[in-house]
């Protein structure tokens, strides 16, 4: 069994302490990183594909797990276990898609311990630099693997400067999809951003939070958009996704198109929202044809690299018909 490296680890009281623990850090430029249930951040620690001097623990914060509900917008807090967000009667009641993704994530021990606010977080990941120290060395490291080469060479993208590890986690692009914002706290206040811009196109560095900030909510408007994700994975239990799309839209009672999202996770290091697709869908009926040519133009603008292994086409081929099964969800396209 890999040991976990050294790191001072901290077991603050109070979401205060919390924050002044990271902006002293920061301040000192100490590698400091946040652990909530620590099911990603520890196994990538072990395998040392992530570094850290201190780990500030969420474990003894109150108030971060509140699950409720103001001004048309579902409140839930960074902290809430994924086995608490799936089965909790308000998100299951106001977005009952949220409660469904939740429950695809991972196994039921796993969901036990992990957040929402770990999985809006979580690292991208590569075949490549998802292995322990000892097989990367033997390959000759990556661009993301701490302690990189001098001139660190991509094995994916070979040449490629820029880091393509990916997003792989089920939540973020359903939460995108329905147009989600996020609360951020550190010591020198709050913000409340559109959860787009939580992400960036960075395998290295795929978060825009700055260091002493750490995610407090996920705000969800439950304004009527329909909502539905699809899973692609090699067994339908554990495995993260190696493709996954959300379909929200809205739509008039006869099935015509007024709003249509696709966003997709397992393609790019941030999850990736559809370019192109309003001349195709809005004021469309949602019959098979349309529902056909928006899978057409989901697989053009989706391009799978060989991230999670040499399967890209079967990646890319599987593409329509997720888009397919999740109209087929929501009650179109038949
Ligand atoms: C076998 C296995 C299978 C898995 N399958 C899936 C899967 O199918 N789908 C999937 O999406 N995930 C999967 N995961 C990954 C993981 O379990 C989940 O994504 C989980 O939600 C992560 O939450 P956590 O609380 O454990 O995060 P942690 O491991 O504690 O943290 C993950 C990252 O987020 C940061 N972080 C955590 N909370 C905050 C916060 N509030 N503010 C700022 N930063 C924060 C941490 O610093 C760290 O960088 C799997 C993991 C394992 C071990």
């Amino acid at each position: 069994m890999l040991p976990v490296p050294d790191a001072r680890v901290e077991v603050p009281r109070s979401l205060d302490e919390a924050l002044s623990l990271l902006a002293r850090a920061a301040q000192q430029g100490v590698r400091a990183r946040v652990l909530a249930g620590g099911t990603d951040l520890v196994p990538n620690l072990k395998r040392g594909q992530e570094r850290a001097e201190l780990l500030v623990s969420l474990a003894s914060v109150r108030g971060l797990d509140d699950i409720g509900e103001s001004e048309g917008e579902l409140r839930i807090g960074a902290l809430s276990r994924l086995a608490r967000v799936s089965a909790h009667p308000l998100v299951r009641d106001r977005a009952a898609v949220i409660a469904k993704t939740a429950a695809l994530i991972a196994s039921p021990q796993i969901r036990e311990m992990a957040t929402i606010g770990g999985n809006l977080c979580l690292d991208t990941r590569c075949r490549h630099v998802n292995q322990t120290g000892f097989w990367r060395d033997a390959l000759g490291n990556c661009i993301k693997a701490p302690g990189a080469n001098v001139a660190p060479p991509c094995h994916v993208v070979p040449g490629g400067r820029h880091c393509v590890a990916s997003a792989s986690a089920d939540l973020p692009p359903l939460l995108l999809a329905l147009g989600a914002r996020v609360r951020i706290v550190s010591r020198d206040g709050e913000r409340t951003i559109a959860m787009g811009t939580l992400y960036r196109n960075d395998g290295v560095a795929p978060l825009t939070l700055a260091a002493g900030e750490l995610l407090a909510e996920i705000l969800v408007p439950t304004h009527g958009l329909r909502a539905a994700y699809q899973k692609l994975r090699a067994r339908r239990a554990i495995d993260f996704p190696v493709l996954g799309l959300a379909v929200a839209l809205r739509a008039d009672a006869d099935a015509t198109c007024r709003q249509l999202q696709v966003v997709a996770t397992g393609v790019t290091p941030a999850p990736r929202a559809v370019g192109k697709l309003d001349p195709i869908a809005v004021g469309q009926k949602l019959d098979r044809g349309t529902v056909a040519a928006i899978g057409a133009r989901c697989r053009e603008g989706l391009k799978p690299l060989t991230t999670f292994g040499d399967d890209t086409e079967w990646r890319r081929d599987m593409i329509p018909v997720l888009v397919r099964r999740a109209f087929a969800e929501l009650g179109f396209g038949g």
